[in-house]
């Protein structure tokens, strides 16, 4: 039925109905400003408060080190890149951050892009089409789910780490190409993918397993290689490597690690990195520091291990009911919109800064607190989050 121009609904009125059941469910999303850089204590609403919120897994989003060699390539080197790196060339920054970030991962070649979410909508267009298939773990991050779809290939989820739902359902794939993807480690869980299984299940029906390694990249394996390096898996067993600068590196961007013949075919086809401008060149001289210091500064991943025992041995203690998790994302589960939403407020009168985590970033009815623990941290102010938690949460 052909409805009359004067018919359509009015914009402002639709979003605002949507808006309203957003709000009644508990699920609104607020932003706060912080005045102060994104390190362990911060200042919001011009309050002090301590930071177990971001992914700055190895406290150098905010050192000195890098922001002094922003400064140095913003001067060398100018602000833009000036267009896509096919579009006006490949600045010296960027070629030198993608060699580092191959040897890094012992991959023969590194594609940057600009972010991890264009990284994988890039990586699953480029590999899949119509016709193919795509297995993804149930709990991979919503940009390994939208490339999915974006890709036009059948999409489907195999139950959290269960290598046998994997393998049932790998019997079943048809001819055509076949993709696993999975998180390396579980962005709202904290857990890790169980990739030695993975890559003998891939292999053995001709799949190929790619591994979104945002939150190990940095954290994990020798010299923080990854959870890929952790596992000892090679380019043959993990042909499809992505790993983000925003995260332990603490700047912002990405890339994919493989084969010649794989960032060859990024490099031609995938549209999320030709069709964007290429990340400014200071940020990825910054990068190359991050990458240098994290490689190097192992004391961080040890800093951050002993904070990660000290918090689970105290939340056992106070019978906290965290998932089981051994990285630095220590996932509290509360259930409930609701719940998780007046602990995150009632943390926050106490001064510290945990993230209400609820649907559709996580399933419904496992709303939880994103508590994240960082080198940046210190033993008293991880000591301070357990008494907190044990004030805020219900035993
Ligand atoms: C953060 C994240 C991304 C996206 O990376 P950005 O660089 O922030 O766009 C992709 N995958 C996982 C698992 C992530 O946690």
């Amino acid at each position: 039925m052909v409805k009359s121009q004067a018919e359509r609904v009015n914009l402002d009125a639709l979003l605002r109905q949507r808006l309203e059941r957003q709000r009644s469910a508990a699920l609104w999303r607020r932003r706060v400003v912080l005045e102060a850089p994104q390190r362990a204590e911060t200042v919001i609403d011009g309050r002090p408060m301590l930071n177990f919120c971001s992914n700055d897994y190895l406290g150098l989003a905010a050192d000195p080190r890098l922001v002094a060699a922003g400064q140095r390539a913003l001067e060398e080197w100018g602000s833009g890149a000036g267009a896509s790196a096919l579009v006006c060339g490949q600045l010296r920054p960027h070629q030198q951050l993608e060699e580092a970030l191959a040897a890094w991962t012992g991959r023969p070649r590194a594609l940057l892009f600009s972010s991890g979410y264009l990284a994988n909508l890039g990586v699953l267009t480029t590999l899949l089409g119509r016709g193919d298939q795509l297995l993804q773990d149930r709990l991979n991050h919503a940009s390994l789910l939208d490339g999915g779809r974006l890709s036009g290939a059948r999409m489907q989820r195999f139950r959290h780490g269960e290598v046998a739902d994997l393998e049932r359902r790998l019997q079943r794939a048809s001819t055509g190409a076949c993709l696993v993807a999975v998180d390396g480690v579980f962005s709202m869980d904290g857990d890790r993918a169980p990739l030695v299984e993975l890559a003998a299940a891939a292999r053995r029906h001709r799949a190929w397993l790619m591994v979104d390694d945002a939150h190990g990249l940095g954290v994990l394996g020798p010299e923080g290689a990854g959870s890929v390096a952790d596992s000892g898996l090679s380019v043959e067993e993990v042909p499809v490597l992505m790993g983000t600068l925003g995260k332990a590196l603490g700047g912002a961007g990405a890339f994919v690690a493989g084969s010649e013949t794989l960032i060859d075919a990024l490099t031609q086809f995938a549209r999320t990195a030709i069709y964007t401008t290429a990340m400014p060149p200071a940020t990825a001289a910054t990068a190359l520091v991050a990458l240098a210091l994290a490689r190097e500064e192992g004391w961080r991943r040890q800093q951050l291990a002993e904070h990660i025992d000290f918090f689970r041995a105290g939340a056992a203690q106070l019978g906290l009911p965290l998932l089981p998790s051994d990285t630095a994302i220590q996932p509290l589960m509360l259930g409930s919109s609701e719940a998780v939403l007046a602990a995150s407020a009632a943390l926050a009168r106490r001064g510290l800064w945990v993230a209400a985590i609820r649907p559709p970033t996580v399933p419904e009815g496992t709303a939880r607190l994103r508590i994240v623990l960082t080198a940046g941290h210190d033993r008293a102010q991880v000591q301070q989050l357990l008494d907190a938690l044990a004030e805020v949460v219900p035993a």
